[in-house]
């Protein structure tokens, strides 16, 4: 079954404002990245939770590219170890219009953007996410200036080219550049569509990947969801399509590499705050995310996990490395490094005893294989 034939129990319903995840204060729906009162992240709230929320209760019909609604495949549960028995399916987000997830984030803020009277738009980006802005950008006649780290993928920088947008490359990790489409944002009036906590429209629309999920799998939940992990907001997305659904949570495991792992070092700690990460070096460069100015984002992820029950995982890029191989060798999935994180993670907690053999074990791949070279390079 997929999400158009679901059955729409209720009428979803409508936003009612912005709440504060902190402090819990409330706002009318406006344009607000952080709560006035305490900085604390925004979430969209809704009249009601319900599980029938289609695509078009969060991006308006002329903004959407086609994104979201992508399969949940059945792959051999060879991939994940020769004595796994389970199940093992493959939530491929490489089928999005830009190649990643970031498409469904982005399209939803665009289209609040747009209705909020947006000139032009700001993102700040370790590759996809500028893609994902470019892209619905040129498509709604907006103009887009994406910052990037200047280690960012040329497969990335090539996307935002083509797409005609305005590309900043700023020296240093991913913290600096969003700081620039800060200061970018405030000078030129551009609304933010950055894809960490920061454009609440846009976290909002992740539900909808949780509830993709519960519908592929008719209603039953699976053991494990693992999620390729930067601040966030795709973990967020599941566990609340999976709260909307109102069935059991399945674990969900935070896919972090361990050459930036803040969420997965602090969880290993016992640890309820996250601290940032000094100097990122992976492969996987669309979780090379120090959050550096923003750990609280970290948090607010990590307390999500821990109520799932689940575990925030860092693995080596040699793992990560060997995940993508099996992905494109024996599944015909050919994902970017940082997507097959979360199939690097699963593997480590089978041989840890976590992952049991008859397990249903769902992995997000996020991003395309088309995107980043860096693990074909010889250096
Ligand atoms: C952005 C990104 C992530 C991380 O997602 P968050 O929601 O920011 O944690 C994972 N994989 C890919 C390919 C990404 O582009
Ligand atoms: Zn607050």
């Amino acid at each position: 079954m997929n999400l158009t034939e679901m059955e729409i129990k209720d009428k979803p319903g409508d936003m009612k404002g912005l709440r504060c995840v902190a402090c819990r204060a409330f706002y009318p729906l406006k344009l607000l990245y952080r709560c006035t009162a305490c900085d604390g992240i925004l979430e969209v709230e809704r009249t009601e939770p319900v599980a029938g929320w289609r695509a078009g209760d969060f991006v308006c019909g002329d903004v959407t590219l086609g994104e979201g609604g992508t399969p949940l495949r059945p792959v051999s549960p060879s991939l994940l170890h020769p004595d796994f028995r389970g199940r093992l399916l493959i939530k491929d987000e490489t089928r999005n219009p830009s190649g990643s997830f970031k498409d469904r984030l982005v399209a939803a803020a665009l289209s609040r953007a747009i209705e909020f009277g947006a000139r032009g738009i700001v993102s700040a980006s370790s590759g996809n996410a500028g893609a994902a802005a470019a892209c619905y950008a040129a498509n709604a006649g907006i103009p887009a200036m994406i910052c990037c780290p200047e280690a960012t993928p040329h497969g990335k920088l090539a996307q935002i080219m083509a797409y005609g947008a305005t590309l900043e490359r700023v020296p240093g990790h991913y913290g600096n550049s969003f700081k620039r489409a800060m200061e970018l944002s405030d000078e030129r009036g551009y609304v933010n569509l950055t894809t960490t906590y920061l454009n609440p429209y846009g976290v909002d629309a992740l539900r909808l990947v949780g509830q993709e999920i519960i519908a592929s799998l008719d209603g039953i939940p699976p053991d494990w969801i693992a999620i390729p992990t930067s601040s966030g907001p795709l973990v967020k997305g599941v566990h609340q399509g999976f709260v909307d659904a109102a069935v059991p949570m399945p674990r969900l495991v935070a896919a972090q590499s361990d050459g930036c792992a803040p969420i997965a070092r602090a969880f290993a700690m016992g640890l309820d705050i996250v601290e940032p990460w000094d100097t990122p070096k992976t492969i996987a460069s669309g979780i090379s995310d120090p959050l550096l100015g923003y750990p609280e984002e970290g948090s607010h992820t990590l307390s999500l996990i821990r109520q799932s029950g689940g575990q925030a995982v860092a693995v080596s890029d040699d793992d990560i490395k060997n995940a993508m191989l099996a992905l494109a060798r024996k599944a015909g999935l050919f994902s970017e490094p940082t997507g097959a994180t979360s199939l690097a993670a699963c593997r480590r907690l089978f041989t840890e005893g976590k992952v049991s053999t008859s397990d249903t074990v769902v992995c997000i791949v996020t991003g395309h294989g088309f995107k980043d070279f860096a693990a074909w390079t010889n250096d």
